[in-house]
């Protein structure tokens, strides 16, 4: 966050150089001059300026790979993360139910809540709602507008249904998050809903491994790391 912050004065001030220069020019030449500054700052910009609309093309994903399946548009709402809201967290849920059935009530809108992501038991995963859009899936306004929510095929008192499959891809999904928001990779940050403050929730349960999951979402956080040097 901080070097991004840096970066984006510095830019500013290359800026102000120019249009002083363009100032000197005087006349027609100044407002040409400020006319493209601007538009310049915008382009630059625009990613984190609240309220204006990201480009977003039907069917893209936030994760290579993912199917689109869109839910229900009165289960999430329209924003423009990371600009109007800092994401900082990543809740861990299970569904409580099959995959299907998942993608099902998130696509009804009498439903009221959906997450970003369902995994499915083989590593299949479906992503509902873009990561610019804050998803009803904690039960808390603060932690929807701030987290990414994934959900998990299974039973909380189920372990079977957590595979090796589904731990895997969830990992790497969580890590390419944490990537591109700086989230830090620790147990703070990546969270069950049964930690989101004023749930009556419980998952994901107690079966639900999280040294390994914190383990192979490092790996797969380095892995990327090292894959962008
Ligand atoms: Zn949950």
């Amino acid at each position: 966050m901080g070097e991004r912050g840096s970066g984006k004065a510095k830019g500013r001030d290359g800026d102000r150089v120019v249009s002083r220069r363009a100032l000197i020019v005087g006349g027609a030449a100044t407002a040409v001059g400020v006319g493209l500054l601007a538009r310049g700052d915008l382009a630059r910009m625009w990613w984190q300026v609240p309220g204006i609309d990201k480009p977003r093309k039907p069917g893209e994903v936030d994760f290579k790979g993912a199917e689109w399946v869109a839910a229900a548009a009165a289960n999430w709402r329209r924003a423009d993360r990371p600009a109007d809201y800092t994401i900082d967290r990543v809740v861990i849920h299970v569904t409580q139910g099959s995959y299907q059935g998942t993608l099902r009530v998130f696509k009804d809108p009498w439903h009221g809540a959906a997450a970003h992501y369902v995994v499915r038991k083989d590593g299949h995963i479906a992503q509902m709602i873009r990561e610019l859009d804050v998803a009803f899936h904690a039960g808390n306004r603060d932690y929807n507008q701030r987290s990414v929510g994934i959900e998990h095929e299974g039973f909380v008192d189920r372990p079977q249904d957590f595979t090796d499959a589904m731990y895997e891809a969830s990992a790497r999904l969580t890590a390419g998050i944490c990537r591109r928001y700086g989230i830090p990779v620790d147990r703070e940050h990546i969270v069950g809903h049964v930690e989101v403050p004023g749930t009556d929730h419980t998952d994901p349960g107690p079966h639900w491994d999280w040294k390994r999951y914190m383990r192979l979402v490092w790996a797969a956080h380095e892995r990327a790391g090292a894959a962008k040097a």
